[in-house]
């Protein structure tokens, strides 16, 4: 019953990416962790062709199939083993979202440019080095780049995000394009004022109590 539950909600959040132009018709995917199991989108069926039932649920720790007929997203081992690295994630978004693959091109860091990068946590967004995708030693690299975060880049492809629920990943996706968008703007303009440590430090601090004690947002 969760299950069908959660492969709804993926369903409609993985239209959900592309009717934000955050994925073309056939990129881009998304999985929920259940237990010792995810449940991730399926590889080559389009935004038009998707339903809950192509979702396929697969075992964490072997990536054994246990349910579904068709076969996995090509990119589910970084999937896999972000829950595996990381156990308080429950669902990953992966885009290939224009704004933040630019950024990933340019192989650089997304730095403490503004004060909702302390959302993803207290340091800048970094950007895993390249490496072919479905690989494990793509899944390393993230992982590296990953740790601490809610978000990161993928070296020349695109961009990660994580949540404890599906809707935090995908409005950390959504903000991560956001923001790129934004610094792409600003360092075409001129050099952009970074942040101090200790005040992304403090931010990060607030966000983690925001909603939690009437703390008011800017
Ligand atoms: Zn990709």
């Amino acid at each position: 019953m969760e299950g069908n539950l959660i492969k709804n909600i993926l369903c409609k959040t993985f239209v959900k990416l592309y009717q934000a132009g955050l994925n073309t018709p056939k990129s881009g995917n998304i999985s929920a962790r259940i237990g010792n199991t995810m449940i991730i989108s399926p590889s080559g069926v389009a935004v038009s062709d998707i339903t809950p039932e192509k979702f396929i649920e697969v075992k964490i720790g072997d990536g054994e199939i246990v349910n579904g007929t068709l076969t996995p997203s090509s990119e589910w081992r970084f999937h896999h083993d972000i829950y595996n690295y990381f156990t308080e994630n429950k669902a990953v978004i992966h885009t290939h979202s224009t704004y933040a693959t630019a950024l990933s091109c340019l192989n650089i860091e997304l730095p403490s440019f503004h004060y909702m990068i302390a959302t993803f946590g207290s340091g800048p967004v970094k950007c895993a080095r390249y490496e072919t995708f479905g690989t494990p030693e793509l899944s390393l690299s993230v992982r590296d780049a990953i740790k601490d975060r809610k978000v990161c880049l993928l070296a020349n492809h695109g961009a990660i995000a994580v949540g404890e629920s599906i809707s935090e990943a995908y409005d950390n996706a959504v903000l991560l394009e956001e923001l790129a968008k934004i610094y792409l703007i600003s360092i075409s303009a001129g050099k952009p004022t970074l942040l101090p440590k200790e005040e992304m430090l403090e931010l990060k601090n607030k966000f983690t109590t925001y909603g939690k004690n009437n703390d008011s947002k800017a």
